[in-house]
């Protein structure tokens, strides 16, 4: 006899991957969603997509990510790519700087394009390859806070922090949405209610509207 699981999700957060092309962006999702190292690392044209429902302090979060898929090498990373994220990895390589220095132009195009409130991560990738490091995590980490990016150093290779990544990620956006700061209603802010939420959900939204009519003022 069979046991189907339903998993039902509180949220559902829209998440770019974003930064220079070959810091790792594609092994990171893959890490990710694959639990494991992509070996074979041949460009795939086309739309790169994952998504995962993961467990935050007890909410069922899905995420649905979007990688660039080789846009960046071309510089014609589209508005419509930006548009309606909740959540962004902004992705360097500690072994180049030229990576490094890439991020203020990335970050403004996230700010620019995406939503206002978007919640970026900051991933100071191949975090393995500490010999060749040309970024220390002191100077980075200075950046991260300036800009208020939160901030982390992975490594797509041992899968070291990348889970952490997008959960850090995705509690820093549920903070945000059970404070206030963050509404999920508004237009563009790539956060929609789960099928689990909905049914919370529904019977108060009726009773209240129900309320209003029945007051005739
Ligand atoms: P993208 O262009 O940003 O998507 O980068 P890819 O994911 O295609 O990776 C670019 C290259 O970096 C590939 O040769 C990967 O094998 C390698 N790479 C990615 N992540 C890591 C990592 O964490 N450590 C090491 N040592 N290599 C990595
Ligand atoms: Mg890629």
């Amino acid at each position: 006899m069979g046991t189907h699981v339903f998993l039902l999700t509180d949220f559902l957060f829209k998440f770019l991957v974003i930064g220079n092309a070959g810091t790792g962006k594609s092994c990171l999702l893959h890490q990710f969603i694959e639990k494991e190292f992509k070996e074979d690392s041949n460009h795939t044209i086309g739309v790169e997509f994952g998504s995962k429902i993961i467990n935050v302090g007890g909410k069922h979060v899905k995420l649905q990510i979007w990688d660039t898929a080789g846009q960046e090498r071309f510089r014609s990373v589209t508005r419509s790519y930006y548009r309606g994220a909740a959540g962004a990895l902004l992705v360097y390589d500690i072994t180049s700087r030229e990576t490094y220095n890439a991020l203020t132009n990335w970050l403004t195009d996230a700010r620019m394009l995406a939503s206002q409130n978007i919640v970026i991560i900051l991933c100071g990738n191949k975090k393995d390859l500490d010999a060749d490091r040309e970024v220390t995590f002191l100077e980075a980490s200075r950046f991260a806070q300036e800009n208020e990016l939160m901030f982390l150093e992975t490594s797509a290779l041992t899968g070291e922090n990348v889970e952490e990544a997008f959960v850090q990620c995705a509690r820093k956006i549920l903070n945000k949405i059970e404070s206030g700061e963050l509404d999920p209603e508004r237009m563009g802010s790539g956060i929609q209610y789960g099928d689990a939420a909905l049914r919370h959900l529904r019977s108060p939204r009726r009773a209240q509207a129900q309320s209003v009519q029945e007051c005739g003022c």
